[in-house]
């Protein structure tokens, strides 16, 4: 018999739902059960595609070429493991799906109602990934929290599911926040009893709470809980602020919550959860590191660090795999182009330099400028995407003398359209999910600092882009000491580019922090790292 464990959120979003989640799947993964996530969000979008990554956080890229929620990147790195399209599921998708159902005549007669068709189609969906999976356990995330008006709907499938699997296969986590009042010096309950209040009313008792504290909560607390909200003591787990979403794992072991859920659930005894690897990386982390590397992000959206998490978390990797602490320095693209010297300043103290994915043209002229300053001062540079885009237009402009180069994303008209519109995306006017998007083999090139990197001949790798490296002027860009360092072969769509008289700079068409995890760094963020730091070193 299949588990199902819902994780739900109460009291205010931003809790942490998709890390415990991500923790609790790695726990009973690690016990010796197959476990698959899934991310519901309730918002109306049909994938996070097309919302603005300051507004949202990153846009994560599934293998099969979904455009997923940044949860689903916690969920990849944490378990170790890729998920499929099956794993995502916004309120926009079910919506859509059951509307086209209607238009084909599948409900003629009826009419359609939130209860039963859109429950019925998120209850379809999750039982598809389950069997699909052929995992013990499925874990489902619901986005945003309890009482919001578009989850209800969500709720309300989840309710049905746990009635028809019986209450034995299915329970529910709820992640709740304890305020802490400065002035009386205090936390307080209320809310989570309010939050587990506003869950019960539609049916369903949380199985285990979890309470986010940034203080330690004291055991009267924790059995007020308990007793209000109708769950085992053992069962209402802090769950404090930590220092690293690494260390969740191991603080919520320690709790036990794997065996809870275990016996909740009745499944199979199996062993104790070995995280020697997080433990380790945490004992790193905490004892043995001495000094930083310092990399500066050029990007656009600077006031929230999750618009870039994937990337974040793959530079911390590989800075971890170096031995060092990392020191990632946001600097804002738009300040670089108007010559703020303070922002060129922050550039400069850097030991390395990352342009990240992108679109649009605000901020790409400081993109550039970064680019030139990374290559004319030998700094390392690692072009992401769009990163690696600016980087061939700046080799182009200012090593071959291409002046006004340009992608035809930022200038329609530009006389040298280095980057331009793939062939296929040319007639293609829908926003929506229409990117070369998802994993693709990339050949390297015998000798190029990229193969040497990969230790392979044929690596595989993730995309989302529109434009491509123009093939036009391929010849003229490596005979001045640009390397085409990979290809997709079937389409001839360059993929790596390499400077050649430099000791780091490589730019890539896909996305390869996806790959990254936490003490598996990726290959070009290790070289990037180590070449950062020898850079450092130096300085
Ligand atoms: N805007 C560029 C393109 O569509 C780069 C995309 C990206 O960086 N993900 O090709």
């Amino acid at each position: 018999m299949k588990k199902y464990i819902f994780v739900t959120g109460g009291v205010c979003s931003s809790l942490g739902k998709g890390i415990a989640a991500a923790s609790i799947g790695l726990l009973l993964k690690r016990m010796g059960y197959k476990v698959v996530p899934m991310k519901i969000d309730p918002y109306l979008n049909v994938d996070p595609g097309t919302m603005s990554p300051e507004r949202h956080g990153e846009v994560f890229v599934t293998d099969d070429g979904s455009e997923a929620d940044l949860d689903l990147g916690h969920y990849e790195r944490f378990l170790d493991q890729p998920v499929s399209k099956l794993s995502t599921m916004t309120m926009g998708q079910v919506y859509r799906n059951v509307l086209k159902l209607e238009r084909t005549g599948s409900y003629l007669g009826r009419d359609i109602q939130i209860i039963p068709h859109i429950t019925d189609e998120i209850k379809r969906h999750v039982y598809e990934l389950a069997s699909e999976s052929k995992a013990d356990v499925i874990i489902v995330e619901i986005g945003g929290t309890v009482g919001d008006i578009e989850g209800q709907p969500c709720i309300e499938a989840m309710r049905q599911i746990m009635h028809e699997v019986g209450r034995d296969n299915a329970c529910c986590v709820m992640l709740t926040l304890l305020p802490y009042l400065q002035s009386s010096k205090e936390l307080k309950t209320k809310p989570t009893q309010m939050a587990v209040r506003e869950l019960t009313r539609s049916g369903i008792n949380p199985d285990l709470i979890l309470a986010r504290s940034d203080y330690p909560i004291p055991q009267d607390q924790l059995e007020k809980i308990s007793s209000f909200c109708n769950v085992p003591r053992e069962a209402v787990i802090p769950a404090y602020t930590l220092d690293s979403i690494y260390a969740v794992p191991s603080a919520l072991a320690a709790s036990n919550i794997h065996q809870i859920l275990q016996q909740r659930l009745g499944l199979p005894p199996k062993g104790k959860p070995s995280l020697k690897d997080f433990t380790q990386l945490r004992r790193i982390i905490d004892d043995a590191f001495v000094g930083k590397v310092r990399i500066g992000m050029v990007t656009k959206y600077n006031e929230l660090d999750d618009a870039y998490l994937s990337v974040h978390e793959a530079l911390k990797s590989a800075c971890y795999a170096a031995g060092k602490h990392p020191d990632i320095l946001h600097i804002n693209s738009e300040l670089l182009e108007s010559g703020s010297p303070e922002e060129w300043d922050r550039l400069k103290s850097c030991d390395g330099i990352l342009v990240p994915g992108g679109f649009g043209k605000r901020g790409i002229e400081g993109k550039i400028q970064a680019a030139e300053y990374a290559r004319t001062n030998n700094v390392p540079y690692f072009g992401i995407c769009l990163g690696s885009q600016i980087l061939a237009i700046e080799f182009a402009r200012n090593v071959c003398d291409m002046k006004g180069a340009n992608s035809t994303e930022v200038s329609m008209h530009t006389s040298y359209p280095i980057v331009d519109i793939m062939d296929d995306q040319r007639t293609v006017k829908k926003k929506g999910g229409t990117m070369r998007k998802g994993s693709y083999p990339c050949h390297l090139k015998t000798g190029s600092r990229s193969a040497k990197l990969y230790g392979q001949k044929v690596i595989h790798e993730r995309h989302r882009h529109r434009f491509e490296f123009n093939n036009l002027y391929r010849k003229e860009l490596e005979k001045a000491g640009l390397t085409i360092a990979g290809t997709y072969k079937e389409q001839n769509i360059v993929e790596i580019v390499e400077v050649e008289k430099h000791p780091f700079m490589i730019g890539c068409q896909f996305h390869p922090e996806f790959t990254s995890r936490p003490t598996k760094a990726h290959p070009l963020f290790l070289g990037f790292v180590s070449a950062s730091l020898k850079h450092g070193e130096k300085k």
